[in-house]
């Protein structure tokens, strides 16, 4: 796939290329389609993966295009951050692709003097990228309105709640018009970050991206080519090989889910099934279970794994295929984590 194939405007190919970009990361492919058509955006994907081109090219175009159709005046799109140098470096790659729009970008962050942001706010601006604690000193003086916005991303949202953000972030969001286009990235999918992109988005497309060096370099996969009615017993053969600790299996189904660990347990491998009818408090335990060695394999549906983080998981086995490469990419990222060696099995139908 090449940048023109996202179908954006000349000015942004030409910025591209003067950037010495070849074509688009994993979390652009996927992302850039989304928030062109107009919808909101969860993305998972830390950074290094070209997040950052990834938010702001369709935003830059689509900032573009309205202004051809005569936009409201004010701030356009908002960029909330954690910290000032992430504030920087996002303000840097708005200009460097904005380079030939003629529009205006300001940053604004705390823990140095507001003269020099209120001066640059007062000539004007389309996109601002603000650290949450000072966007709101800046409002409350008056410097800033944010009723014109019509695109919202928040950057790192996991950071900023580990940083205490969660209350300015709420404070801000009331302040937005209703009708916009939110965007919204974390590195890490706690309850707290599903919660809160709960409150931001509606009816989101979902994005997941691991760092592309992290699966290749540190997982290991494999594909086993099995008739359909030997999947079982080779599943079960492949939980008796000893190089095999526990074990992330994942269904397509929450019925697949339970009869692949019912057949586990019924052969002498512990194993619970996790899915979205099991209650928050069951799937807590099997967790816990699962992270204290007693249950060697969990049986996972996509919607729960999402949540799922566990230190030294050795080996995800796709039982089922996903339906699409982002899901597939999520789930073997669930082990070789922080640098631990992982494996992750694919068990095929054979052609016959
Ligand atoms: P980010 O994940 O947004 O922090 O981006 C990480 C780095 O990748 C930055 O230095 C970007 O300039 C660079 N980058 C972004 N998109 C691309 C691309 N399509 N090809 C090559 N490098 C890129």
């Amino acid at each position: 796939m090449t940048f023109k194939d996202l179908t954006l405007t000349k000015s942004l190919l030409d910025a591209i290329q003067k950037a010495g970009y070849q074509s688009p990361t994993k979390i652009q492919q996927q992302s850039i389609p989304h928030i062109l058509a107009g919808k909101d955006l969860f993305g998972c994907a830390q950074t290094g993966t070209g997040k950052t081109a990834a938010f702001a090219l369709p935003i830059l175009q689509k900032i573009m295009e309205g202004q051809k159709t005569g936009a409201r005046h004010g701030i356009k799109a908002l960029v909330l951050a954690p910290t000032r140098e992430l504030a920087n470096q996002i303000d840097e790659s708005f200009r460097n692709y904005g380079t030939g729009s003629g529009l205006r970008t300001t940053c604004v962050y705390g823990g140095v003097s507001q003269q020099l942001q209120v001066s640059k706010l007062k000539k004007g601006t389309d996109i601002l990228i603000a650290t949450p604690g000072r966007l709101l000193d800046l409002i409350q003086q008056r410097f800033i309105q944010l009723g014109t916005i019509r695109y919202l991303v928040l950057d790192e949202a996991d950071r900023m709640l580990d940083m205490g953000f969660i209350n300015d972030i709420k404070k801000i969001i009331a302040m937005l018009p209703a009708d916009r286009q939110s965007l919204f990235f974390a590195a890490t999918l706690t309850p707290e970050v599903k919660k809160l992109s709960g409150t931001i988005l509606s009816d989101p497309a979902l994005v997941f991206v691991t760092p592309e060096k992290e699966i290749s370099g540190l997982i290991r996969q494999s594909v086993y080519y099995v008739r359909k009615e030997d999947k079982r017993d080779l599943l079960k053969h492949v939980m008796k090989d000893t190089g095999m600790g526990n074990a992330l299996v994942f269904t397509r189904t929450k019925h697949g889910a339970d009869r692949v660990a019912r057949d586990l347990n019924r052969s002498g491998i512990t194993a619970e099934a996790i899915h979205g009818d099991k209650s928050q408090n069951k799937r807590e335990k099997s967790l816990m279970g699962f992270r204290r060695g007693v249950i060697r394999v969990l049986v996972a549906t996509d919607v729960v794994s999402r949540g799922i983080d566990i230190d030294s998981l050795s080996h995800v086995i796709n039982y089922e295929i996903p339906e699409d490469p982002a899901t597939y990419v999520h789930r073997i990222g669930r082990t070789g984590r922080a640098g631990a060696k992982g494996t992750c099995k694919l068990p095929r139908k054979s052609a016959s």
